[in-house]
């Protein structure tokens, strides 16, 4: 694989970061589970790998495809999502100050509150639903905007090439958390953005088996020599048999997506016409506040929802108990339907509405996920 550029996303997520073996001819890479690599008499390394915290022959081929999936020019491979978010805050100087949205995936936001901020960074929240108050929010130390979009778990959705113009213009970088819609279903430095950071834990890995993250630049520029020293130095970095799990499951990834995506929209269209359902969001639907944004900038709507259950907490509880198909549990992007209580999971700080469930539409025939749906709701 040289020339990835021309390439559609359903052939680079096959054959990118894939090379027979050098030394067996095997197709598929071995798992290189060696900590360390021999020197030559010379001192020189035969192929440049000196330690695999450092680099690591799986983790090299992984980064090279989330590379090419996302149209960057590199990326650093992580032990988990939350770490990649990490190594993007902590390529910051104390000081600087994160532009943070106001409705965001838990962990990220406690990250922000509960170690960033006391390490000296600061912060604002602010709808990143609504251009012109991300453009008031800015300040003359604003060196980062941290975008999610869809958000979790309102699905509330960002204009990416405005927010990140905005960003510009005051000298920050804007990042994405392109979780969600996964590179198939958007493709935010296309569009503008600085950096995207993915928990590799879900659609990328596909199978809620194991747990990683990445940030792809647009650059390889000293802000992503900051982040790969986060990586290296930091040492969050993921396991060989990970990246190697992530390079097998990446190659149905386009697939994948695109059976979420048509069974989420269907199951959007079923919940948002049913009585005891009180509202939908999900930005496939054409009267959700972000469809018209969402249809510019993605290629999917993708496999995550979230509805609010009509009769509060109690009500959306005794939603979650009776489902027989979908799990109850947190996470997403794996082939099985789950369905969890957000607000429960989330905890003190929680903003969710209590009568909230999200929903990860998995791959099983949709028609029997509605027929759950309808047993649980009626
Ligand atoms: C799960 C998730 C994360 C965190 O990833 P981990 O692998 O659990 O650390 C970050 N952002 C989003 C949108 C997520 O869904």
């Amino acid at each position: 694989m040289k020339k990835h550029s021309a390439l559609r996303i359903e052939t680079l997520a096959i054959h990118a970061g894939h090379t027979p073996d050098p030394t067996t001819g095997a197709v598929m890479q071995p798992i290189h589970l060696s900590t360390t690599f021999e020197r030559n008499p010379d001192g020189t390394y035969p192929a440049g790998y000196v330690y695999t915290r450092t680099d690591n022959p799986n983790r090299v081929a992984l980064e090279t495809c989330l590379t090419a999936l996302e149209g960057g020019a590199a990326a650093a491979a992580f032990g988990s999502g939350m770490a990649a978010i990490a190594a993007i805050f902590q390529a910051l100087a104390p000081g600087d100050h994160i532009l943070f949205p106001d409705d965001a995936y838990f962990g990220a936001g406690r990250l922000v509150r509960e170690l960033m901020a006391p390490w000296g960074l600061t912060y604002s929240v602010v709808n990143m639903a609504d251009v012109d108050a991300v453009r008031a929010a800015m300040q003359p130390t604003t060196r980062l905007m941290w975008v999610e979009t869809p958000s979790n778990p309102l699905l509330k959705i960002t204009d990416i090439a405005a927010v990140a113009q905005i960003a510009h213009a005051a000298g920050a970088r804007c990042a994405v958390d392109n979780t969600w819609p996964s590179p198939t279903g958007q493709q935010p430095l296309a569009l503008g953005a600085d950096l995207v950071m993915h928990a590799t834990t879900k659609y990328l890995g596909g199978h809620s088996d194991l747990l990683g993250g990445a940030v792809i630049a647009r650059a390889a520029d000293a802000f992503f020599e900051r982040i790969r020293l986060v990586q290296t130095i930091g040492g969050a970095a993921p396991s060989p048999f990970d990246c190697w799990l992530l390079m097998r499951s990446i190659r149905t990834l386009p697939y994948r997506m695109r059976a979420h995506s048509e069974h989420a929209q269907r199951i959007a269209e079923f919940l948002a016409d049913h009585p005891a359902v009180e509202s939908v969001h999900y930005p496939g639907l054409p009267g959700h506040p972000g469809h018209a944004i969402a249809r510019q900038q993605m290629q999917q709507f993708g496999g995550m929802l979230s509805i609010q259950v009509r009769g509060g907490t109690d009500a959306a509880m005794r939603v979650a108990g009776r489902v027989q198909l979908f799990t109850r549990a947190t996470s997403l992007g794996g082939v099985e339907s789950l369905i969890e209580h957000r607000a429960s999971v989330e905890g003190s700080h929680t903003t969710t509405p209590a009568n909230l469930l999200r929903i990860s539409v998995g791959l099983e025939h949709p028609d029997d996920l509605m027929a759950d749906l309808a047993q649980a709701l009626a």
